[in-house]
């Protein structure tokens, strides 16, 4: 049985009142409650990762990095690497954010080194894929995530055992727009399906993780999918009682 994982993508967002108010309502609200081996996941700005390791004290809680190099080290100005953030307690990185694949032009070869550097410095990443509205409406949806899918089979080989992923389907991140429950569940069966040709044993063991546009208020639906292992939250993430309420969701 695969656990469920909640992760807190804060963006740039934060700040260090910010940080302490919600680290204070999130550890209260998450005092004493039995989460059945549901592990929640705070990924701030880098800059904030210090003062949140010595804040969020409760033992479900870790951090996570927004992203990495997809170098070790060296002459990369304003780069962080994967040991960079094991130092400061991270857990988990995010990995190809549709946002920095858009905006800093992150291309598949780099997301897939990135992926490899994280699992080598000790962190799990959480692998984000996902197609554009224009994608979907085209039918070009399978296309596309096979396409990542693929790149990452190959360029991880046996490290992809080590990996979340996460289905973002662009249309849903920050528009407000959820994908339904059937259209999540029909995804993620199929991503499923599809490490199941590559891999039997580690499709059944695969964390999938679903992002865009999740709230407290759809968020225990979605969990209940049996293919769903957890949420990437964004914009709701930043809101103390929602993100609560979402980490708590069909409890
Ligand atoms: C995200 O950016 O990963 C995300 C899912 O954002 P939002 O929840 O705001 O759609």
């Amino acid at each position: 049985m695969r656990s469920k994982i909640i992760i807190a993508n804060w963006k740039l967002n934060g700040n260090w009142s910010f940080n302490e108010e919600f680290a204070s309502a999130l550890s209260k609200g998450l005092k004493e409650i039995d989460l059945k081996d549901r592990q929640i996941v705070i990924c701030p700005p880098n800059v904030y990762l210090q003062q949140l390791n010595g804040l969020l004290l409760e033992k479900s809680i870790f951090l996570g990095g927004q992203d990495l190099s997809d170098e070790l080290s060296g002459a990369y100005t304003g780069e962080i690497s994967g040991a960079m953030l094991k130092d400061f307690g991270c857990r988990y990185v995010l990995v190809g954010h549709s946002e920095r694949r858009a905006r800093h032009f992150e291309t598949t070869d780099m997301v897939v080194r990135k992926a490899v550097n994280a699992i080598s410095a000790g962190i799990t990443p959480v692998i984000c894929i996902g197609e554009t509205l224009e994608q979907r409406q085209k039918g070009l949806m399978k296309d596309v995530l096979s396409d990542q899918i693929q790149a990452l089979v190959v360029g991880m080989t046996d490290q992809i055992d080590s990996i979340v992923l996460a289905y973002e389907p662009l249309w849903a991140i920050g528009t407000g727009e959820t994908a339904t429950v059937e259209e999540a569940q029909e995804v993620h069966t199929w991503l499923r399906s599809e490490f199941e040709k590559v891999n039997p044993a580690i499709a059944e063991k695969l964390p999938i993780i679903y992002g865009g546009s999740v709230k407290a208020g759809n968020a225990a639906e979605l969990l209940q999918v049996a293919d769903i292992d957890g949420l990437l939250v964004g914009g709701a993430s930043l809101v103390p009682h929602e993100f609560l309420s979402i980490c708590l969701a069909g409890l």
